[in-house]
């Protein structure tokens, strides 16, 4: 039997370290939200892929879609032969999207890319160059991606130059409880200082900031984007891939501030587990690249639609926009009875969370921020059978991802062994 060493072994000689990796703990195969490893060893769930697998594991019906699609054909190139499935989803994701405007969306592959694709059409319609993003942000890994992204140890450490005309505003700071206020005078005073609102082409935020940390965006600085965007002629870029499709209580994020956005990014769980990303936008702000100049080989491919036309039909039929909000709660409360027991020692700092969307933040007993406990409780909790993603510029945010399909029973499996393992490490 192949063990986890042997092929750490394997990994390490042929995979460059680049690709960082949380684990040592190679997958055998996975259902719903628990993962089986190469050692037959089973293990739970809490990272889903990063955001991906909403859906769960395996979903019988994503997996018979997908295995119907590749039966009939399994690539064309949607600029060479389209198919149906494309412009179904892209017809359903129109509806979906908040807002009263028509819509359209083209499909990419990876988050990066529609996050590059967002970027290249709003420079198109508004025939300006500057983008603005946030501190803390993470927008992909790829030139303008990284760019854009705020937090740079370690995704942009050795990279530069990056592209030009990026700027960043801070993140509004919880602390101060101004719902963005300061960032949003800091935004207004760069409007003289540093670029003129006439050279703008985008504002880009997460709704809530993924990589950054599980930081909220008050829905009211959303509310004075939105006006700001609107005043000056910018487009809002709001990036849902890792809040998308009901991982915060709602199919979108922003929806929890209720506004509109020009474009909005998405990929990851999308498609539960097929590469496959997308950018929804409103439909006159769309159309503006030339013919020709949107795509890619892979954008839209049909597995990926197929599987994506599946995913939504799964989360409307299982309820997963509900489900959301009762996983949220459910681990609030876990969460909060683990602070409440205090049994770690004032280790469990600020708890925080949007719908399922939940994280908390590993502290030292003087409240500053815990990095290696956080690193600490990551590794053990994989030894204890509990698969954790840590995030936030301080690396010291434990975020939890579980699929939206995941038994209350399960999960409360998971706390009690985070649990335990917070008081091991
Ligand atoms: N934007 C956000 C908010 C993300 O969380 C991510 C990935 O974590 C990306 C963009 C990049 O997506 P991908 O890794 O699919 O390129």
């Amino acid at each position: 039997m192949t063990s986890n060493a042997n092929l750490q072994q394997r990994r390490v000689a042929a995979v460059p370290r680049g690709v960082g990796n949380a684990y040592q703990i190679f997958a055998e195969s996975a259902k719903n939200a628990e993962i089986t490893d190469v050692e037959g060893r089973r293990l739970i769930d809490f990272a889903g892929g990063i955001a991906v697998m909403n859906t769960g594991h395996g979903h019988p019906k994503i997996v018979a879609a997908v295995k119907e699609q590749l039966d009939r054909f399994s690539h064309t190139c949607f600029q060479v032969t389209p198919y149906e499935s494309y412009i179904r989803l892209a017809e359903r994701l129109n509806k979906l999207a908040p807002g009263s405007s028509p819509k359209k969306t083209i499909f990419l592959t990876t988050g990066a890319e529609a996050v590059e694709n967002a970027v290249k059409i709003a420079r198109a319609h508004t025939k300006r160059s500057g983008v603005i993003a946030f501190s803390g942000a993470f927008h992909g890994r790829t030139m303008l991606g990284m760019a854009l992204t705020g937090k740079v140890v370690p995704y942009k450490v050795g990279f530069g130059p990056f592209p030009g005309e990026i700027y960043h505003v801070p993140f509004p700071d919880p602390a101060l409880k101004d719902d963005g206020a300061q960032s949003l005078k800091i935004l207004e005073t760069m409007f003289k200082a540093d670029i003129s609102p006439d050279n703008v082409a985008a504002i880009i935020i997460e709704p809530v900031q993924g990589e950054g940390g599980f930081n909220i965006v008050p829905f009211a600085f959303m509310k004075s984007l939105r006006e700001l965007c609107t005043k000056h002629g910018i487009c809002l870029i709001v990036d849902e891939i890792q809040t998308g499709f009901a991982r915060t209580g709602k199919m979108f994020a922003h929806e929890h501030s209720g506004i509109e956005a020009d474009m909005i990014t998405v990929a990851k769980s999308l498609a539960g587990g097929f590469p496959l990303s997308g950018v929804i936008g409103k439909a006159e702000i769309m159309d503006a690249p030339a013919a020709g100049g949107l795509g890619g080989t892979y954008g839209g491919s049909p597995i990926g639609c197929a599987a994506a036309n599946a995913v939504l039909d799964v989360m409307e039929e299982e309820k997963l926009v509900e489900r959301s909000n009762h996983i949220g709660k459910l681990m609030l409360d876990r969460l909060a009875d683990m602070k409440k027991k205090n049994s770690f020692g004032n280790r469990i700092g600020d708890i925080r969370g949007l719908g399922a969307m939940v994280a908390c933040d590993l502290v030292k007993a003087d409240g500053s921020p815990d990095a290696d406990l956080t690193k600490a409780v990551v590794a053990k909790a994989g030894e204890n059978g509990l698969i954790l993603l840590s995030c936030g510029v301080n690396a010291n945010v434990l975020r939890f991802l579980m699929p939206l399909t995941a038994e209350d029973k399960l999960i409360n499996e998971g706390f009690d062994v985070l649990e335990k393992t917070i008081g091991q490490a």
